[in-house]
């Protein structure tokens, strides 16, 4: 059987440990492959060279005392030293040696503890270093090693530190929570984290936050610890701000809460993505009748029909993309208990800090009183406002009806619109004006009333002052212009300015007052008889748009009084003319017969049966053409009736044919020539022809023999010229005379039937040789007209189309 022994070698071989033997003189005798993994030398290598080669320099004398000590008869030693690896490093290799004086050697085995010493330098700078606190304790509490945080922090030396329990440094409030620890680590329980304040030398305590672990085996405890003080009291500084915030936060929640619930409006929030409800309050409750319970998580589809719902939703969604208010003034909506309700609902999106939308906050006022009040309101106004309308328009009415009876009340409507118009002022204005068209179309303004009796009086010595003319006044102006009436209910300064041109008439309106105007027509079937003026003298004062209506129907109203009245007066002047025309008919009439008859009565004395006494052939020849004048003449007055008659009826037949014009002026100055010579006229023409026209001659004559007659009549046997004259396009007859002339006033009536304008007792005629003449000359689609004065006499003008081929 094998030994021990018998593997020596083997033994030596596998060993990591360095096996030597190292003789006196200091080389090593022997030395294990061992030598080679831990210096980087093969043994022979090694031993060639004395052992203290290889020590490191400052652990060559531990050696040499270590080795004089057996010398000197120590039996073993244990010594860890740096020796120099091959490679110039320097490795930790612990020896344990056992002389062998007998045999003058040391055996010797060196274990490589290079990598624990690093270790354990690594760990010692760690715990010399560490700013945090570092220690180990025994379990009866006494620090046993203390790294030097502690002496700088706590102001403690090692020694004071270990030299008593630690606890001493405890704060008193701290110990028994500290010892209690203590037990816990003598149990194996590991501090995680526990918190102690430990006194510094200067008396202030620091809190120490401490981990430990307790080692069961070595019957000690490892601790680190970290001075959280400052740490401590920030944040001991920030709970407090925490604290005071959340306490704050917590009161305005709180105001907040009891405010949405104390509102007697229903406010309620749903989250944004399904619209369900996730806040409600009171008022809501009460309202809807459903309990926020009730409601929370739930959407309007749970409460409401599908319209209702669909209409709150298709809100709530725009609310949402639109991003702002979305007020909805009148919503109903059905509650549990209390029926349909009306709400003004106002809804608002509530983002969140990305932007989006989060929350729909709706507040609710419940409005149905209100709107149902509103519509009783409505109602009541609406028959008040019926009952005033009935009120307005009798009195409009009774306003109208008086208006009527005054414009009625007289044919002479000058008295009728001065009546009218004190009417009318104050009753709707202060003061204002009537300007008619007068019968001779010119403006004539019968009536200026003021209210006030002095103003009153100034008023009309103005309305002497200014005579209406329409160039003073633009609205008047644009009034009669375009039969409009205007209707100014604020009239300005600038205003007025621009409507009254004349300067100090302006001033006079501008001291009356115009505030306010109505300004209509008097008219009747679109003619324009005249201009109602309304103003008000005082600003406080506006005419309304009822005044104004009423003005223009008195404004109509008055143009059929005074249409009427003018007709009336019309027919009154006809009447008379006519009147006059029968007496001056008769009596043309009359005087012919008469001429006749005397005549007759003559002839006839002349002659005796009895005697056998007759008339000489000479003087009857005498009778007989004095006889067929007067007959002739009747027969041209009644000729002359006849062609008025036809006029009138339209019967008069025309034979036109192309006929020389001078021809005919000549063949009626010839015939008339010599009667004309019989009375002493002198007749001059100025013909040249020929110059052709389409006319009737037999009427054409008829003209011309008027104009000729008229010419003689009212002479006053002065010259007669009669001139033919033509352009391009007419040919004009002009018959002159240097008699009596015409007054420029009657110039337009002498063209108009059963007009004498002078009644002549020595010249006869019905008047009616100029209207004929008028209307012939019209069938030939010409004109007649005259001019005249009193000192040359007069000249009638017969204007004709010339025939078109000469
Ligand atoms: P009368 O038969 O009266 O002449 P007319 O119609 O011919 O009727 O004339 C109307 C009126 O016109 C006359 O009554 C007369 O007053 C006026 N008149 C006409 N011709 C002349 C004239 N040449 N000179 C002055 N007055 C005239």
């Amino acid at each position: 059987m094998s030994t021990v022994d018998d593997f020596k070698e083997d033994f030596f071989a596998l060993s990591p440990d360095i096996i030597g033997l190292v003789s006196l003189d200091g080389y090593f005798s022997y030395v294990s492959p061992a030598i080679y993994t831990v210096l980087g030398y093969t043994p022979e290598e090694f031993i060639s060279r004395p052992l203290m080669s290889y020590v490191h320099p400052e652990d060559i004398n531990l050696l040499l005392d270590e080795y004089h000590s057996f010398i000197t008869g120590k039996k073993e030693f244990s010594i860890a030293t740096r020796c120099k690896h091959k490679d110039g490093s320097y490795r930790n290799i612990i020896w344990k040696a056992n002389p062998k004086l007998k045999n003058r050697l040391i055996c010797t085995i060196g274990r490589d503890i290079t990598d624990v010493v690093r270790a354990q330098q690594e760990l010692k700078s760690f715990f010399n270093l560490a700013r945090d606190f570092m220690c180990i304790a025994s379990f009866e509490g006494v620090f046993l090693q203390v790294n030097p945080s502690f002496e700088r922090e706590l102001g403690y030396s090692e020694e004071e530190l270990t030299s008593r329990p630690f606890v001493q440094f405890v704060h008193p409030d701290d110990i028994s929570s500290t010892l209690l620890e203590l037990e816990k680590l003598k149990v194996g329980v590991q501090t995680q984290q526990f918190e102690n304040r430990f006194r510094h030398k200067n008396g202030q305590y620091r809190t120490l936050r401490w981990k430990v672990y307790p080692s069961m085996e070595e019957h000690r405890i490892y601790a680190t610890a970290r001075d959280i003080t400052e740490l401590r009291k920030a944040r001991s500084e920030l709970e407090i701000k925490v604290h005071e915030r959340t306490e704050e936060l917590s009161k305005s929640q709180a105001f907040l809460n009891s405010l949405i619930e104390n509102l007697p409006n229903m406010v309620f929030v749903k989250e944004a993505k399904n619209l369900s409800f996730i806040r409600f309050n009171k008022a809501g409750e009460d309202l809807l009748g459903f309990k926020m319970d009730e409601l929370y998580g739930k959407n309007d589809y749970n409460f409401f029909s599908k319209e209702q719902a669909d209409f709150f939703t298709e809100k709530d969604r725009k609310v949402l993309e639109g991003k702002a208010i979305v007020n909805i003034p009148e919503e109903e909506i059905l509650t549990k208990y209390k029926g349909t309700r009306i709400l003004h609902t106002r809804k608002i999106p509530i983002y969140n800090t990305d932007g989006k939308p989060e929350y729909l906050l709706g507040i609710s006022e419940d409005i149905t009183e209100l709107k149902l009040a509103e519509r009783e309101r409505i109602k009541v106004l609406q028959t008040q406002a019926i009952l005033e309308e009935r009120e307005r328009i009798s009195k409009r009415e009774a306003f109208l009806a008086e208006t009527s009876n005054i414009l009625t009340s007289s044919f002479n409507f000058r008295e009728t619109l001065s009546t009218l118009a004190k009417f009318f002022i104050p009753k709707i204005a202060d003061w204002g004006t009537i300007t008619i068209k007068n019968e001779e179309g010119k403006f004539e303004r019968i009536a200026s009333v003021h209210e006030d009796p002095i103003i009153n009086k100034r008023l009309q010595e103005i309305s002497k002052e200014f005579p209406p003319k329409p160039e003073n006044d633009s609205l008047f102006m644009t009034t009669i212009e375009e039969k409009k009436s205007s209707f100014f209910p604020i009239v300005t300064r600038e205003m007025l300015a621009e409507r009254i041109p004349d300067k100090t008439l302006l001033k006079v309106i501008t001291e009356l007052g115009c505030y306010s105007t109505i300004v209509v027509p008097i008219v009747n079937r679109d003619k324009i008889l005249g201009v109602i003026t309304l103003n008000s003298s005082r600003t406080e004062k506006r005419f309304t748009q009822e005044d104004f209506t009423l003005a223009e129907d008195v404004g109509k109203k008055t143009g059929v009084l005074i249409e009427n009245a003018l007709l009336f007066a019309a027919a009154q002047l006809a009447i008379k003319s006519r009147d006059d025309f029968i007496s001056i008919a008769s009596h043309e009439l009359k005087t012919p017969i008469t001429s006749l008859k005397l005549q007759l009565q003559m002839t006839k004395r002349s002659i005796h049966v009895e005697t056998g006494e007759t008339i000489s052939a000479e003087k009857l020849v005498k009778v007989l053409d004095v006889s067929n004048q007067q007959i002739d003449r009747l027969t041209a007055l009644v000729e002359d009736l006849l062609d008025v008659t036809r006029i009138e009826s339209g019967k008069i037949r025309y034979h036109f044919e192309e006929l020389d014009l001078s021809k005919v002026v000549e063949e009626m100055v010839n015939r008339c020539e010599d009667h004309l010579m019989a009375s002493g006229i002198p007749i001059n023409c100025e013909l040249k022809g020929p110059i052709y026209v389409r006319g009737d001659r037999y009427r054409l004559e008829q003209v011309i023999t008027n104009l000729l007659t008229n010419a003689a009549k009212y002479g006053e046997q002065k010259p007669i010229e009669i001139i033919l004259k033509e352009d391009k396009e007419n040919v004009s007859i002009d018959v002159i005379d240097h008699g009596i002339g015409i007054d420029s006033e009657d110039l337009g009536k002498i063209f108009e039937r059963f007009e004498r304008v002078v009644y002549h007792q020595n010249i006869s005629g019905l008047g009616l040789g100029l209207y004929i003449s008028k209307e012939i000359v019209q069938a030939h689609h010409g004109s007649i007209s005259a001019t005249s004065d009193k000192e040359h006499g007069t000249i009638f003008s017969v204007t004709l189309p010339k025939a078109k081929k000469q």
